[in-house]
């Protein structure tokens, strides 16, 4: 595997947010514009500051990063561009569909209201995916509208999502403090998501633990969670030095793995958010291969790919070094994303196939 090309391989990005992924040189231009002060005003010096920041195990920190995006993500003019760049950069990293998720409730500061931001990002994902297209590439794109969980705006944000299911959008997600915010705090924007059969993905199982991934599951009925991480807290694992065997599932990681539920997973990004409830993890102790070895429908994601310094192809990478996967378990790991997206189910086989057939080229 060492020495192959995996940018060129087709995959899909289902989690992974619009402010968290933008351009360090689009972020001092757009900042300039807007009078906003930033850290710094070096490209390569303001991408690691995100990183660093992200690194330095402060909560405070990290979200301080955050408050530098979504800043610069105020205007029609800047989310546009951030929503274009953020196709582009995809593709350019061999991404054939990307979800994108963002939350409009933090764009309105200049003004602007909940219609018009989404309508805004859609636009730049349409200008980034014709540019794409124009030069005879192949991405496609859709939104998940993700409501903060601390905040109180659930129902408005799943009635925007579902107004906008037809231009763009393809679910909903809840976002934020996880500890302390349950989803059932939005039981009217779930009920609602429901009574409308709009798909629905959580977070969950990242900064807390089953009993929150049991509330995605109920009050949200979510159909994949964000994360998930933690799911391993409720599996009793028997290792030996050759294999891993679980001795019990308890009652959600059952229900998870019974019913195939997909898993949100970005090693990088859990790394750094301490997700990996282990003293000093390093990346061999993230649960990733122990749920992939189990049967669990893994997915690989970049969540920030700013805040992590990180790609879809560098976490396919990170995941090759640590773990020893082959092509094959690459395909596996893209197949069901694809098998998960929020997507009709012919659009959904149409991107297998085009997998299948990527893999096949490349080996
Ligand atoms: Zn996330």
């Amino acid at each position: 595997m060492s020495g192959l090309n995996l940018k060129k391989l087709p995959k899909i990005s289902l989690h992974d947010h619009l402010d968290g992924g933008l351009r360090p040189q689009t972020i001092i231009d757009l900042a300039a514009a807007a009078g906003h002060k930033l850290p710094t005003t070096d490209p390569i010096e303001l991408g690691q500051w995100f990183v660093d920041s992200a690194d330095s195990g402060s909560l405070v920190r990290y979200l301080e990063t955050f408050d530098h995006t979504i800043a610069v993500m105020q205007t029609v003019e800047g989310l546009q561009r951030v929503a274009r760049e953020f196709v582009l950069d995809l593709a350019a990293d061999g991404v054939i569909y990307g979800e994108v998720r963002w939350a409009p409730e933090q764009h309105l500061q200049q003004g602007l209201t909940l219609d018009q931001v989404v309508e805004a990002v859609q636009d730049g994902l349409e200008q980034g995916m014709d540019a794409i297209e124009a030069k005879g590439g192949f991405i496609r794109t859709g939104q998940l509208v993700t409501a903060m969980r601390h905040a109180d705006r659930g129902l408005e944000i799943a009635e925007l999502a579902v107004r906008h299911r037809n231009a763009g959008v393809v679910g909903f997600d809840i976002a934020g403090a996880e500890k302390g915010f349950l989803p059932i705090r939005h039981k009217l924007a779930f009920d609602y998501l429901a009574s409308e059969l709009m798909p629905v993905t959580v977070h969950a199982g990242e900064a807390d633990g089953i009993d929150s991934i049991h509330d995605a599951l109920v009050s949200g009925r979510a159909l994949r969670l964000g994360h998930g991480v933690r799911i391993i807290e409720d599996i009793l694992l028997s290792r030996s030095e050759s294999d891993t065997d679980f001795v019990e599932l308890g009652p959600v990681a059952r229900w998870v793995y019974d019913r195939q539920i997909p898993l949100e997973l970005a090693v990088s990004s859990n790394m750094q958010t301490g997700a990996v409830q282990i003293d000093d993890a390093t990346v061999s102790d993230h649960p990733f291969a122990v749920l992939y070895d189990l049967g669990f429908k893994v997915t690989v994601n970049t969540d920030n790919r700013l805040m992590s310094g990180t790609t879809l192809t560098k976490e396919l990478e990170l995941l090759v070094d640590t773990f020893d996967y082959t092509l094959a378990d690459l395909e596996t790991f893209q197949l069901n994303a694809a098998e998960a997206a929020f997507q009709d189910l012919e659009q959904r086989e149409e991107l297998m196939d085009m997998i299948s057939e990527g893999f096949a080229d490349f080996a």
